[in-house]
């Protein structure tokens, strides 16, 4: 039997189906955080928040409605009529605006290149801050993953990582998956874009990008996907305390 199905049951077995559970993983774009937090969830058996999708979504309103990017207010105030949320019967869980799913529009080219610029206003973060915390309320087994989950949303999280990589590398995983799709983007180009959108992300005055003290720290650099999966899940079960 593979080592990470042994892995998998041991954990399966003991983490009580009623025990609250907030797992964050932070890190720059293109560690895989999304993929591993999925697949984290799966094996744990907890839920998924993927908060780049809330941050993309509200990039792709303001673009789609055309809003002028220095309108904060204007912004703000069309994002909160969205109400955005989760349809959580789709796997992953698809990000709705105005009860429309928005999935494939929030993985946009045109989206990634302002999304940083959109997710460093203030009053969008506490909206989106706000919407995190409800969303815990209501499921909370749950993994949480993006830039400021365990340093500003979960701080009392049961277990945080931040998930980090080469930049080099993350450019090579991130154009690769373009590529997969169809969109052509060297890995030079790529690297530019991710260290542009990790510098905003970083300097940021509201939530920005941090590895939490208390953070297990994941250099993905030369681990393969299964690796990193069964990592984090390890850790969790430590500290579970079970
Ligand atoms: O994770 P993903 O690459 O989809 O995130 C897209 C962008 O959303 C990030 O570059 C960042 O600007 C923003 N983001 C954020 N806070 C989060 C999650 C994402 O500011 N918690």
């Amino acid at each position: 039997m593979p080592q990470s199905v042994q892995v998998a049951n041991r954990i399966g077995d003991v983490i009580p189906q009623d025990q609250p559970i907030i797992v964050t993983i932070d890190g720059p774009a293109g560690t895989g955080k999304s993929t591993v937090a999925n697949a984290v969830a799966k094996r744990l058996g907890l839920d998924v928040l993927d908060t780049g999708a809330m941050y993309r979504a509200a990039t792709a309103i303001a673009l789609d409605d055309n809003i002028d990017l220095d309108d904060v207010d204007a912004i703000v105030e069309r994002v909160a009529d969205a109400d955005l949320h989760f349809d959580w019967n789709r796997d992953p869980p698809a990000i709705l605006a105005w009860l429309k799913p928005l999935n494939e529009r929030i993985r946009s080219e045109d989206v990634s290149a302002v999304v940083s610029r959109i997710s460093a206003i203030g009053p969008l973060r506490a909206h989106m801050v706000r919407k995190q915390r409800l969303i815990a309320q209501q499921h909370p087994r749950l993994v949480s993953e993006g830039r400021d989950q365990g340093s500003v949303v979960f701080p009392q999280a049961t277990v945080k990582f931040y998930l980090d990589a080469d930049p080099t590398i993350r450019a090579r995983r991130r154009a690769s998956q373009l590529a997969d799709v169809g969109t052509k983007v060297t890995e030079q180009e790529m690297l530019q874009r991710i260290l542009k959108r990790d510098h905003l992300d970083s300097t940021r005055a509201d939530g920005p990008l941090v590895c939490p003290k208390d953070a297990i720290v994941v250099d993905t650099t030369a681990m393969n996907f299964d690796g990193v999966v069964d990592t984090l899940v390890m850790h969790v079960n430590t500290h579970a305390g079970i």
